[in-house]
């Protein structure tokens, strides 16, 4: 069995991005109603605390960073969302777990180094990133990023770095990564059996030509049929991709996974998917 972390703050789920946060906090209150989770010596949890603004400003101009902080009213979400993900970074790359999923009550994918759109104002896994690589010496990263907008911000930050690869379901750039190797857009599947299909087609042999030392999974579900994004998932699918990414942080990253998750579908849609990834993760296997 595996350790696994949960790191949420309640900052996050109240102050949330309610715009497209439709279910943050019922997706956390759900795991601690299940009694597999809680009772599980290998699950634990953690209340996220904010970033630094040193970490943050390892990404973000100081511009940015004070607009945020000032004009935006999404500051505090922002910096314990972050805080969240370094957290969980921190104790995957000390061994203290094995992997985690992280509760954050605003975006990052939108966010550059300077402006920020669609719920973003931090670039939250960047941030991490940059954290691992200047603390734990960490050089290759991966993330896989199954929501259904483009990772603008990510893609634009990490443009240059072939240490990074990104791999983005936008169905912006076709097939293809245009803006070399190590970021990549694939096109959408509109179920869910052609979606799990094309994650277990395609990801698997990314990861392990890439090699990256830890795994980030940038779990968006506005890919789901309720929410706002134009696919037509359904709740079943996003426990199957779990498992999928998970296989990959197990053969290639000695099991260090991130799961980053937003609340962006309706409660009950998160309150279904939760508990399934944490056990997922954790290696519990559920009586049916
Ligand atoms: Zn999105
Ligand atoms: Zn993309």
């Amino acid at each position: 069995m595996k350790k696994t972390g949960i790191f949420y703050h309640e900052i996050c789920g109240r102050e949330a991005y309610k715009p497209l946060v439709m279910g943050l906090e019922e997706g956390f209150e759900s795991l601690k109603k299940d009694k597999e989770i809680t009772l599980a010596s290998n699950i634990l949890f953690f209340e996220s605390k904010p970033a630094e603004e040193e970490w943050i400003a390892y990404i973000h101009t100081k511009d940015w960073i004070n607009y945020v902080r000032e004009r935006t009213g999404y500051w505090r979400c922002s910096i314990y969302s972050a805080g969240g993900v370094v957290e969980a970074t921190k104790k995957v790359l000390r061994g203290e777990i094995d992997n985690a999923m992280v509760f954050a009550g605003v975006g990052g994918h939108h966010a550059h180094r300077d402006h920020a759109w669609g719920g973003c104002y931090f670039n939250l896994e960047a941030i991490a990133i940059e954290y691992a690589r200047r603390n734990f010496g960490v050089k290759r990263f991966a993330v896989v990023d199954i929501d259904t907008h483009h990772a603008d911000g990510t893609i634009d930050i990490f443009r240059d770095d072939e240490d990074v690869l990104y791999v983005c379901f936008c169905g912006w750039w076709g097939e293809k990564g245009e803006k070399g190797k190590a970021k990549v857009c694939l096109s959408h599947a509109n179920n869910d059996e052609e979606f799990i299909r094309k994650v277990e087609k395609e990801v698997p042999p990314l990861i392990r030509n890439f090699k990256p030392e830890i795994l980030y999974w940038v779990c968006g579900i506005d890919t789901h049929k309720a929410s706002y994004g134009t696919q037509k998932l359904t709740e079943k699918c996003y426990p199957e991709i779990a498992k999928i990414v998970k296989m990959c942080a197990d053969e290639n990253c000695n099991g260090r996974l991130i799961v980053m998750f937003y609340g962006n579908a309706p409660a009950w849609v998160c309150e279904y998917i939760t508990p399934k990834i944490v056990k997922c993760l954790a290696e519990i296997e559920t009586a049916k």
